[in-house]
């Protein structure tokens, strides 16, 4: 079975990142033990990495370079936003842990777009967050090997994701 539309491809992955001043870094080691699963075809991957491992089968090894540009853009100051703190409240006595510094909040737009926003300090003046992807601005070299391929189950392909390893297991 081959990489392509509607299969469910498991990959174990490094990736690496590069900020265009430091140089390669290590970002994260994705394990053949815990591979990431997702459905070929619905845009659950950046494009170029996509494309790049259309037609391999299981055991073939991936090497991609995504620059910037076609990765996750360039870092925009606009998507650093102050909410006020009160907007919050409803989380009740969560709210504490919530707002920690370093934590990632998953929240949507008027438009109903999912955003994660992460915590960068709280103050006076409100909850600021930064909405930017941690790999904005940033060049992506990833390593790894295609762990397994199986066809997707009719609700994975409904939801235009996959379910993990047996088609059941459902995280958002
Ligand atoms: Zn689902």
């Amino acid at each position: 079975m081959i990489a392509t539309k509607d299969k469910v491809v498991a990959v174990s992955y490094i990736l690496l990142v590069d900020d265009g001043e430091t140089g390669m870094r290590w970002y994260e080691t994705v394990t053949e033990q815990d591979p990431f699963y997702f459905l070929y075809g619905h845009h659950n991957l950046l494009p170029v990495l996509e494309k790049a491992l259309e037609g391999k089968s299981a055991g073939d090894s991936f090497s991609v370079f995504i620059d910037f540009e076609n990765g996750y853009g360039d870092y925009d100051d606009s998507k650093r936003v102050i909410i006020p703190k009160a907007n919050f409240k409803e989380e009740g006595k969560k709210n504490r842990d919530l707002l920690r510094v370093g934590n990632v909040i998953p929240m949507q737009d008027d438009k109903g777009n999912h955003l994660r926003g992460e915590v960068l300090k709280v103050d006076y003046m409100g909850v600021h967050l930064d909405f930017n992807s941690p790999l904005a601005g940033l060049d992506l070299q990833f390593d790894g090997k295609i762990v397994s391929i199986r066809e997707a189950l009719p609700v994975e392909l409904e939801h235009g994701h996959a379910h993990g390893p047996d088609g059941h297991h459902h995280h958002h």
